[in-house]
C-alpha cells in the first residue's frame, strides 16, 4: 500500500519545515510548496534527498496544480511577523485570501482533509484574557497588523464555508507565539532579536516598556498538536500554544541570563496595535485533541540558542567567546 501524500504549502518557512519532519518521520509522502518569499531552502535541504520528499516552487496565489493523489493539505504559507505586514502587505493579503481559497479548492477536487493555519492575532489586542475559541477578537482592520490579522480572519470564514457549503474536512488550528530552531534571525521578533543582539554584541531592545506579555510554545509541542488536530474529527478552531505567560521584560532577562550577554536593555516605543497581553485557552485542545506542551522553556530556549549560534554569520562570535 503507498504511504499517504500530503501537501503542505509554506514548507520552507520556520513552522511548515517542521510540519514536513514530522510528516516524514510518520511514515508519509510530502509534498513541499513554496514561492520563497520569506521561507528558505535551507530549512528543507536535509529531506530533499528522500524520495518520500518533493519541492514544488510555487505562489499559492496562483492556481494550484499537483498531479499526484493527495489525502492532506496544510496550509501555512504565509508572512507572520510585524516586520513582514509592512514589508509585503499585499502579498500577505493574497496568500490569506487568494492561496486558501485555492487550496481549499484543490482539497474538494482531490477530496483531501485541509487543515489551515491561523493565528491568536485573529483575537487582536484582546479585551478577555485568556483567549478561548468563543472570543470573536479586537481587530484593527486598517492598521498595520490588520493585513495579516483581517486574511487570517477571511481564511477562518472561508474555510468554514467550504465545510458548511460543500462538506469539506478542514481543521482551523489558532497558533500562538511558537519558537525554535529555524525561526528567521532577522524577521523581528522578539526572540531572534534578542538572541542576534545577544550573540552580535548589541543591546537588546525592548519595546515599551516590557510590560506587554506573551506565552511561548516550543515548535516540537505546536507541531505535535497540529499533527492531532488534522487526524481528529473536530472541525472548529482549536487555541495551540502554551499557556505559562511571561512579560517581555522578564524574556528578555531570561535570554540575557541564557546567552551570558554583557550588554543591557535598550527600550525602544511600542508599535502601533501591538498587543498587552495574550495567552492561550487550551481547555478544548487538552479535551479534544489530549495535547498540552511537554517543554519547558528554559529547555527550549537552549536549544534555539544553540540552534542560532550554529549559524554561519555567527560562526566566528561564537570562536571568540
Ligand atoms: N518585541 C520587543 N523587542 C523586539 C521585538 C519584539 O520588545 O526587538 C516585543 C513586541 O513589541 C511584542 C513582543 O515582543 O510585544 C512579541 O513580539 P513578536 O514579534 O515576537 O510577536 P507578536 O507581537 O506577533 O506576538
Amino acid at each position: 500500500m503507498s504511504n499517504k501524500k500530503v501537501l503542505v504549502t509554506g514548507a520552507a518557512g520556520f513552522l511548515g519545515s517542521h510540519l514536513c519532519d514530522k510528516f516524514i518521520a510518520n511514515g508519509y509522502d510530502v509534498i513541499g510548496m513554496d514561492n520563497l518569499i520569506t521561507g528558505s531552502l535551507r530549512n528543507i535541504e536535509h529531506l530533499v534527498p528522500l524520495k518520500e520528499f518533493q519541492f514544488y516552487h510555487h505562489d499559492v496565489t496562483k492556481f494550484v496544480h499537483v498531479p499526484e493523489k493527495l489525502d492532506y493539505i496544510l496550509h501555512f504559507a504565509s508572512p507572520a511577523s510585524p516586520i513582514d505586514y509592512l514589508k509585503i502587505p499585499i502579498q500577505t493579503l493574497k496568500v490569506g485570501a487568494l492561496g486558501t481559497h485555492n487550496l481549499l479548492g484543490l482539497a474538494k477536487n482531490k477530496g483531501a482533509r485541509i487543515l489551515v493555519a491561523s493565528t491568536s492575532e485573529i483575537y487582536g489586542d484582546p479585551l478577555i484574557h485568556p483567549q478561548n475559541e468563543e472570543y470573536w477578537g479586537n481587530v484593527n482592520p486598517i492598521g498595520p497588523r490588520g493585513v495579516y490579522d483581517e486574511a487570517k480572519r477571511f481564511q477562518e470564514a472561508m474555510t468554514m464555508a467550504y465545510h458548511r457549503y460543500h462538506g469539506l474536512e478542514t481543521r482551523i488550528v489558532r497558533i500562538f507565539n511558537t519558537y525554535g530552531p529555524r525561526m528567521r534571525l532577522n524577521d523581528g521578533r522578539a526572540l531572534p532579536a534578542f538572541m542576534g543582539q545577544a550573540l552580535r554584541g548589541e543591546d537588546i531592545t525592548v519595546f515599551g516598556d516590557g510590560s506587554q506579555t506573551r506565552s511561548f510554545c516550543y515548535v516540537a509541542d505546536l507541531v505535535e498538536g497540529i499533527y492531532r488536530l488534522l487526524l481528529s474529527n473536530y472541525s472548529d478552531p482549536v487555541n495551540i500554544g502554551n499557556p505559562v505567560e511571561i512579560t517581555i521584560k522578564q524574556f528578555a532577562e531570561e535570554i540575557i541570563k541564557l546567552t551570558g550577554t554583557k550588554q543591557k536593555i535598550v527600550y525602544k516605543p511600542l508599535p502601533v496595535d501591538d498587543p498587552k497581553q495574550r495567552k492561550p485557552d487550551i481547555t478544548k485542545a487538552k479535551q479534544v485533541l489530549d495535547w498540552e506542551p511537554k517543554v519547558s522553556r528554559s529547555e527550549g530556549l537552549k536549544i534555539t540558542y544553540d540552534y542560532f549560534k550554529s549559524l554561519p554569520e555567527f560562526k566566528d562570535v561564537v570562536a571568540e567567546v
